[in-house]
């Protein structure tokens, strides 16, 4: 048998910094977007975390959906100016990130999802995003594999779209290094010390880190290391999963990554088979491992909607952990009880298209300079009591 290249990880060869001016835990997409807008604002010393690989906690999903069509002002603008700066990723970073402007298709089969759609589309196009009410038939014209006869209307967005969270991983992190950010692989936070509300040291498995100043970027697994700042930041793991199709030799047609509110089934094209899921409903938990229990519902669903996929010819699936908050939004902002601690987490299923813009959020406020959105929008405070809950219908 030939001898099996294994190629070395440097990452974990370079010794650990003792000291950081900012240390990012987490190498998600929220995490290298956040190091690489730092950087790009002249930020020195900063430091990237992470406890396994680059990419591989829910930002290893295969394709990731990118839209602006929410129904919440917020969400839109971190979904319109994320989309701007996902198209612009070959000409600033010289990287193809696959991304695919197909459009989203959100189906109703009820009186009220209608109407919270249309209210969304209002919202949507007063802020210049490009979406439209479709009636029954035009959406069977947009997408072939649905029913019309079991529509009540749908909404189309033709500008968004998917694209590969790790390919956008990849090219944020190779430009954050060339700007001297530093990333541990394989290294993982267990204490982070303060004295009052200062930070005073994040420690690791492999040693300690004198900082002034964290981002807690790390997902699913962000309300222990709210824990260890004393922030309470309310991130449940919900396993989430999703199955791929065989490669056809005819490809399905090309349709936009298309959503049944009803039911929260969901596909749309992988190469030249498609990529299907439903939020079945789980326990939280941080089992990341796949199954199949989630298929009988998808295929109730698809008989409805679009009976050529009911029972799909899958070839293999995936499964990853959504970071949902209590109310299915983002947490992102600066802990008032301790001002060097930052987060941007609890993205609930939509982190990936919104990592560009809350990375850029982060190193503003982080600054001190003028946010394009007002981050109290978003801060964990709003679940102690004082504020309301954000809402957003456009979400599963
Ligand atoms: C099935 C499924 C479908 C999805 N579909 C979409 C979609 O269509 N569009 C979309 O926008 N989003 C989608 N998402 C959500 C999206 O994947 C996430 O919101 C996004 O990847 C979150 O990125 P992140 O960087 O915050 O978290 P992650 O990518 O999970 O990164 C967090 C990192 O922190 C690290 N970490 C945790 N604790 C520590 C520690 N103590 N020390 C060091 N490192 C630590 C973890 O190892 C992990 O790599 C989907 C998710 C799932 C599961």
């Amino acid at each position: 048998m030939a001898n099996q290249v294994v190629p070395l990880d440097l990452s974990y060869a370079y010794s650990q910094p003792t000291e950081a001016e900012v240390v990012i835990i987490g190498g998600g997409i929220m995490g290298v977007s956040t190091a690489w807008h730092l950087a790009d604002r002249g930020v020195k010393n900063i430091v990237v975390i992470e406890q396994a690989e680059l990419g591989s906690g829910s930002s290893a999903k295969p394709l990731g959906g990118v839209r602006a069509n929410f129904s919440d002002p917020g969400n839109i603008i971190l979904g319109q100016r994320s989309l701007a700066e996902y198209t612009r990723f070959p000409e600033r970073f010289g990287a193809d990130i696959g991304l695919q402007t197909v459009g989203y298709l959100f189906l109703c089969r009820s009186a009220g999802e209608v109407a919270d759609l249309e209210r969304a589309t209002e919202i949507q196009n007063s802020m210049g995003v490009n979406s439209r009410m479709v009636s029954p038939s035009e959406a069977g014209k947009i997408n072939p594999l649905l029913d019309p006869s079991v529509l009540t209307a749908a909404s189309f967005s033709p500008g968004d779209g998917f694209a590969e969270p790790g390919l956008a991983v990849e090219a944020y992190a190779a430009a954050a290094r060339e700007r001297g950010v530093t990333f541990l692989n394989r290294t993982q936070v267990v204490e982070i010390q303060r004295n009052g509300r200062s930070i005073e040291t994040v420690i690791t498995n492999r040693g300690t880190i004198r900082t002034g100043a964290v981002v807690c970027c790390a997902g699913a697994w962000s309300a222990r290391i709210g824990d260890m700042a004393g922030v309470d930041l309310p991130v449940t793991p919900v396993r989430r999963l999703i199955g791929m199709t065989r490669q056809q030799a005819r490809p399905f047609p090309r349709v936009p990554f298309t959503l049944d509110l009803s039911t929260t089934m969901y596909f749309h094209n992988y190469l030249n088979g498609l990529l299907v899921g439903i939020s079945h409903e789980q326990e939280g938990g941080f089992s990341r491992e796949f199954n199949y229990d989630w298929l009988p519902e998808f295929n109730a669903a698809a008989s409805v909607c679009a009976p050529e996929l009911e029972n799909p010819d899958l070839e293999w699936g995936w499964a990853g952990l959504y970071e949902n908050t209590p109310d299915h939004n983002a947490l992102i902002g600066q802990a008032e009880e301790l001002p060097g601690f930052f987060y941007a987490t609890g993205f609930s299923g939509h982190g990936f298209l919104q990592g560009p813009a809350v990375g850029e959020l982060v190193a503003d406020l982080y600054l001190g300079k003028p946010t394009f959105l007002d981050p109290s929008h978003f801060s964990a405070d709003r679940f102690k009591g004082t504020e309301t809950a954000l809402r957003e219908v456009n979400i599963i």
